[in-house]
């Protein structure tokens, strides 16, 4: 059967930008096709079973040519796949987006277009730069820079200027002599404001000010990032008093999150609401262990022995423990196998995972680790006790070692899953690293630092800034030459807040 093409805006950057209706269609992709300006929170939601193609520019890569991208689009269609096209911004407003219709219409492929958030509206308004205010200007206008091959523009300047309406230039940045003059030439006021916004929307988001007299030597004067709009109308000059982005306790900060991704949202959503950039780059899964046979022998043991009351305590040492444990125990029986055992969580996100099926905890430890566990697990549990203890394969030692003190503990230990490291297809995380781009990266597991390592090979890892969760997992990233931060306690909020205060002393060291 002959599959279908959706065009979809992926927004200016900020992945919250993205719309609802482009992720859903994105969520049900075969195929991707994705330019070089799709925001790298969006690439981040791409899902794992989709194929990538890259249709971008990028410096020194070979790249697609448009009638090539048109062609892999009409291709992966006609072989039945689900294809998602993804542009920045909104998918026509300067994104050949029609162009890349034709050829569908022309073999009968179904389509559908998903607008997105267009950078020209979008940046601005990160700027605190309203594109139209009543007492201003009575229109916008949005305008390519792009030269046409011969070299001429397209421009009426004149009629711009007679409009006295908002100018938004996209792709002008090599033109940007070229349009300040055609302005004042066709008789703007030199003083009118004018503003050139970079990289809108992430965490390197930055402006320029000036007029259009003066945009132009300004501009000369630093270095423009790209990509940037130009802005020209009375609306620029209320960016000082609208600016609202950068104020936010964590605007400008980039931070990677490597946590299993079905652990990322909550964290994620906190950074974000305190404006920080977040990419998700998971760098760790947790997998049901590979020798199943084996396993489920073990397994299936110690729930005949839970459900006769065998156990007096069960220990849960992660979230990702509590999910694989509790899969099992529901596909085999239910929960009334729990009667009467008490129950154990190493720390608050492994309580709530438990609270989550309706189970509450008897015993957290003072500090969330292995180590502290074992030792006030010991001292809590009757004599000679019965333990089980469902984990990781890989799980820390300490913990055993420490139980094993206590008054003739049994302990029986199932290696219920296999920690396996990930690394994103879509992000260079090296690339990240070594170009200073990524801020921080957040720990919540030795096993995340491990992975993301191995992620990164050969990435120059004395320039990662780690705020990590506990003594274990700083010690790790501490072995790579990492600079460190440890979170007080081993919460999502105070990992949060170490993170705040890490990005504050980085800011006044850069002032
Ligand atoms: N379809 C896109 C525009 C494509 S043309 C949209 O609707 O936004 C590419 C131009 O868009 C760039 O040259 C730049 O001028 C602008 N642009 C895109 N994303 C931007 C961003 N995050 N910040 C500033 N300008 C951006």
């Amino acid at each position: 059967m002959i599959g279908k093409v959706w065009l979809v805006g992926a927004g200016p950057g900020d992945v919250g930008l993205f719309t609802l209706r482009g992720r859903e269609v994105l969520e049900n992709a075969d195929v991707v096709v994705y330019d070089a300006l799709v925001g790298q929170g969006v690439l981040g939601l791409i899902p794992e079973k989709a194929r990538l193609i890259f249709a971008g520019k990028r410096a020194g890569n070979h790249y697609l040519r448009q009638e090539q991208t048109n062609e892999v689009l009409l291709n992966e269609a006609l072989a039945g796949n689900n294809v998602v096209r993804l542009k920045g911004g909104d998918p026509f407003l300067f994104g050949r987006g029609g162009e890349e219709l034709e050829l569908l219409v022309e073999h009968g492929v179904p389509f559908e277009i998903v607008p997105g958030v267009t950078s020209a509206v979008a940046v601005p308004a990160y700027n605190g730069i309203p594109v139209t205010h009543r007492d201003f200007c009575s229109s916008v206008h949005i305008i390519t820079g792009h030269k046409r091959q011969d070299h001429t523009y397209d421009i009426d300047f004149d009629a711009l200027v007679r409009t006295e309406g908002t100018l938004v230039f996209l792709m002008g940045i090599a033109a940007l002599p070229d349009i300040c003059g055609g302005l004042l030439a066709a008789g703007m006021d030199p003083d009118m404001p004018a503003a050139v916004l970079e990289r809108g929307t992430t965490a390197a988001q930055d402006r320029i000010l000036a007029t259009v007299g003066t945009l132009e030597a300004v501009c000369a004067a630093t270095t423009v990032q790209t990509p940037a709009i130009i802005v020209v109308g009375k609306v620029c000059a209320l960016a000082d008093q609208f600016a609202w982005y950068e104020k936010r306790p964590l605007a400008g900060v980039k931070v990677l999150l490597t946590r299993p991704r079905e652990l990322n949202s909550r964290l994620a959503a906190m950074l974000r609401q305190k404006g920080a950039e977040v990419l998700e780059l998971p760098a760790i899964r947790t997998e049901p262990c590979a020798d199943t046979a084996a396993l489920d022998a073990a397994l299936d043991a110690a729930l005949d022995r839970l459900a006769d009351g065998h156990y007096h305590w069960l220990v849960l040492t992660s979230p990702s423990g509590v999910r694989h444990f509790m899969d099992r125990l529901l596909a085999a029986r239910d929960i009334r196998c729990l009667t009467g055992v008490k129950l154990a969580a190493i720390g608050e996100g492994t309580r709530k995972a438990l609270a989550g099926y309706g189970l509450r905890c008897d015993f957290v430890p003072s500090v969330y680790d292995a180590e502290t566990l074992g030792t006030e697990l010991a001292k809590e549990c009757a004599a000679g006790a019965r333990l089980l203890i469902p984990r990781a394969a890989i799980g820390n030692p300490a913990l055993i070692e420490k139980l094993r003190q206590g008054p003739g503990l049994t302990i029986d230990e199932i290696a219920l899953y296999d920690t396996v490291y990930e690394s994103s297809r879509v992000l260079d995380t090296k690339e990240l690293i070594d170009s200073g781009e990524a801020d921080f990266a957040v720990f919540t597991s030795a096993s995340t630092v491990r992975g993301f390592a191995q992620s990164a090979d050969g990435a120059d890892f004395t320039k990662v800034r780690a705020v990590c969760i506990g003594r274990q997992t700083c010690a790790e990233a501490e072995k790579l030459g990492m600079q460190t931060w440890t979170a007080e306690k081993a919460t999502l909020d105070s990992l949060t807040e170490k993170l705040e205060q890490a990005a504050a002393e980085r800011r006044a060291a850069l002032e």
